[in-house]
């Protein structure tokens, strides 16, 4: 299996290039060249298959023989040794039609862990082979580089360095990445706010004197692999409510676009499903496909944080597959929207658009209900990233069957907003009693590139 560009003019690369390199040279996003095919008999036997097999299944086509089965399979057992729920991604019911997918239960009660626990176990194995080390880097709003943390600590050939806002991190987070202890893992507290920290990784994602001698990338979701590791639970959660004799409607709270793509891929491996993205008051996703405009504005605030994103980086592989794969159609369209941080999407392309993703846009008012509402009838605490979610599920009719909401961070990770709407804080999950007590490393710095590569140049030289 090979990998090409969405925007068409960089070489196809094999899985663990996709999966090393992050982005494609030519500034587009990898997409494997076919999609694999699931039997419609492995779909229906998916139902109540452990995760960790399911995990095997759906990714060994993709890495296509560039890893050996038994690296995938240990990769897939870490996850069912690191998360605190049998099941791994619990499927709950609420209502007749209606589930929770619980894709919280992971080491940092997100649901980036699901994924990131897999892409951490393949890139080292990747790596050792060829005897070359990986520096990772990250800017954080507080889960991704928790779950980075997590996943990376003790990697034998990966070093990480993940940049996060100083005292703008929730407490949680902030332990969850600084009390791991590992020596391959950098903590740069930068005094200033996300897009600080966004800015000093982009320039030292260019930074010549980082690359000599090893390879520098990234851990965001244009990460194939990333993506490649949320298809198994579309898969588990459509066949234990009757796939692929039936049609399963999944409502994905969004910000990059890259658990619901997981979804559109899911698809079009032949899991029968349909797309619902929900995003909160950044709708820049919405707008696009219900007006035909997408446009870049400021991100606003939000109590669902972790989707305030106003340029959804994975809309690209949607508008690729959606425009027939034309690469030309897709680069023109990104340069414009770089260009002028605006760009009308072509009448043909928008009516395949929408009918392959519904989006629905949830404001903040709407949001704090839905938290009230799901304690009031389920006696569930959910976070705002859910709570979106299940606005958005509100709106479908039931009786045209069956509706999974993904739960994708666990509540107590958001405390202050459940507080203030319930007037308690949710109940703590087991993930985080191993928290407590160990001793945080991370490294305040000015929000200047001169300070950040010290710090990174004392980890790599091992002077710390
Ligand atoms: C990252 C995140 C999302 C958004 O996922 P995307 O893949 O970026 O769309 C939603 N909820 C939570 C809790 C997250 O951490």
């Amino acid at each position: 299996m090979k990998y090409i560009s969405t925007r068409g003019e960089a070489p196809a690369v094999s899985f663990t290039e996709a999966l090393l390199g992050g982005i494609a040279p030519d500034g587009g996003l990898y997409l494997p060249e076919t999609w694999p095919k699931l039997a419609a008999a492995d779909i229906a036997a998916a139902a109540g298959r452990p995760y960790a097999a399911l995990v095997r299944e759906v990714l060994a086509p993709f890495v296509g023989g560039t890893l050996p089965g038994t690296v995938i399979a240990r990769a897939a057992a870490r996850l069912e040794e690191t998360f605190h729920h049998a099941a791994t991604a619990p499927l709950v019911q609420l209502e007749p039609n209606l589930w929770v997918l619980e894709l919280f239960h992971g080491p940092t009660s997100a649901f980036k862990d699901l994924a990131m626990q897999l892409m951490a176990g393949l890139a080292d194995a990747a790596l050792a082979g060829t005897g070359e080390r990986l520096l990772l880097l990250t800017a954080t709003s507080g889960d991704t580089g928790a779950a980075a943390v997590r996943a990376f600590a003790g990697a034998d050939n990966i070093d990480l360095v993940v940049l996060h806002p100083l005292d703008r991190v929730s407490p949680v987070q902030r332990r969850q990445m600084t009390t791991v202890g590992a020596d391959n893992v950098l903590n740069l507290a930068v005094r200033g706010d996300f897009d600080d920290c966004q800015t000093l990784v982009k320039g030292l994602l260019a930074e010549p004197s980082l690359r000599e001698g090893r390879r520098v990338s990234s851990v965001n979701s244009i990460n194939w692999a990333r993506l490649a590791g949320q298809i198994p639970y579309y898969l588990a959660a459509a066949s234990a409510l009757g796939a692929p004799a039936r049609s399963v409607r999944f409502v994905v709270p969004t910000g990059n676009f890259g658990d619901a793509f997981a979804g559109w891929a899911a698809r079009a491996m032949g899991v029968p499903l349909d797309l619902i993205a929900a995003v909160n008051r950044n709708d820049a996703l919405a707008r696009a496909i219900n007006a035909g405009r997408y446009e870049r504005t400021n991100a606003r605030a939000t109590a669902s944080v972790s989707m305030d994103v106003q340029a959804p980086s994975n809309f690209e592989r949607l508008v690729f597959e959606a425009g027939g794969r034309d690469a030309g159609l897709t680069r023109r369209l990104f340069e414009r929207f770089a260009r002028d941080g605006a760009v009308d999407l072509p009448t043909g392309l928008l009516e395949v658009l929408r009918a392959q993703l519904a989006v629905t846009s949830i404001d903040e008012q709407a949001t704090r209900v839905e938290i009230a509402t799901a304690w009031r009838r389920y006696g569930r605490t959910v976070c705002p990233h859910t709570a979106v979610a299940l606005g958005a599920a509100r709106r479908l009719d039931p009786r045209e069957g069956p509706v999974v909401v993904l739960a994708t961070a666990h509540p107590a990770k958001f405390p202050d907003v459940i507080a203030d709407v319930l007037g308690f804080a949710p109940a703590e999950p087991p993930a985080f009693a191993s928290l407590s007590g160990g001793p945080e490393r991370l490294v305040p710095i000015p929000a200047e590139y001169r300070a950040a590569l010290t710090e990174i140049g004392r980890l790599l030289s091992g002077d710390r």
